[in-house]
């Protein structure tokens, strides 16, 4: 059977026992087995070698504690570092700003991008009794602005009426427009995705942020996609001022190290997971939850 990141650290740790301090030899020993966890957990390596080293610095040396053995005790150190490294706190939407705060969704295609972006206006909806309208800005797939009028028939959330052969930017004016004039508190842009990162879509990305000056651009990458995903998020993140990730397909066996690398790579906080494809399925990010998840 595997053992758990916990059991196995608990139980090399706890041959120490009796010693007065951990010794750097049998910290480096056992963090062995903290860097084979979170490699196979899909933890991007750099990544992990800052970690293995950042938790090795703050057990070495600390004295064993008498009421906890001193594999708990590493477990404990190696949690806090993780939960360090996820973001310390779970982060909502910062959407105080004078109305209509702007959330622009990014992302590529198929990872989610529209689902979410009804999952979260049915959220904020219902959080605060929000007044939402969504609009699509994808011109590229067919259908696609279909999709998320009929996603806000299914939450009861306003779409802006499309109107063919508008250009992604002559949608966000429109939107734009209709939000301040119809006094909409919250503006989802739901962006146009690809197959892969092009210099097309970042341009486009660009565009649109310029003329809308979104409170909140969110990416959303594919949980599933592990590695890939970490180095999506790495080129968006050195094209678009990103505010956000949600991370999508957390309800499938998707490995928390793309959590983890996600936060390290791109600097910007997970704010939510999607748990589902039901509309319903998608909670806030909590650190605790996924560093529970790596040590098993
Ligand atoms: P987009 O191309 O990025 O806009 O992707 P879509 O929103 O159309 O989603 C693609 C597929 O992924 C759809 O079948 C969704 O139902 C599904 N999906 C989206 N988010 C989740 C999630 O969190 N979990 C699961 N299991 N499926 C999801």
């Amino acid at each position: 059977m595997f053992d758990s990141l916990s059991d196995r650290l608990s139980a090399t740790f706890d041959r120490l026992r009796g010693r007065g301090a951990l010794a750097e030899t049998d910290v480096r020993e056992a963090m062995r087995e903290v860097r084979i966890a979170l490699l196979e957990a899909d933890v991007a390596l750099p990544v992990v070698r800052a970690f293995v080293d950042k938790a090795t610095e703050a057990a070495v040396g600390q004295n064993v504690l008498k009421s906890v053995t001193p594999g708990q005790q590493v477990v404990k150190i190696v949690h806090d570092a993780l939960i360090e490294m996820l973001g310390s706190e779970a982060s909502d939407l910062m959407l105080d700003v004078t109305p209509p705060a702007i959330i622009m969704m990014v992302g590529l295609q198929g990872s989610g991008k529209t689902t979410t972006t009804a999952k979260i206006a049915k959220r904020l909806k219902e959080r605060g009794a929000k007044k939402v309208l969504m609009a699509s800005l994808d011109v590229n797939r067919p259908a696609a602005q279909e999709q998320l009028a009929v996603l806000g028939g299914q939450t009861d959330v306003q779409t802006l009426p499309i109107v063919a052969g508008q250009t992604p930017v002559e949608i966000a004016r429109r939107a734009l427009q209709a939000a301040k004039l119809q006094g909409y508190d919250v503006l989802m842009l739901d962006t146009a995705g690809r197959l892969h990162v092009d210099q097309g879509l970042m341009d486009e990305m660009k565009a649109v942020a310029d003329i809308a000056s979104p409170t909140e651009i969110l990416l959303v990458v594919d949980a599933l996609t592990g590695q890939d995903a970490v180095n999506v998020a790495k080129s968006f993140t050195d094209q678009v001022p990103l505010t956000g990730v949600v991370l999508t397909r957390m309800d499938g066996d998707a490995r928390a190290g793309a959590a983890l690398s996600m936060r390290a790579v791109t600097g910007r906080p997970i704010k939510f997971i999607g748990t589902g494809e039901k509309l319903d399925g998608l909670e806030q990010f909590h650190p605790e939850r996924v560093a529970g998840r790596i040590l098993g």
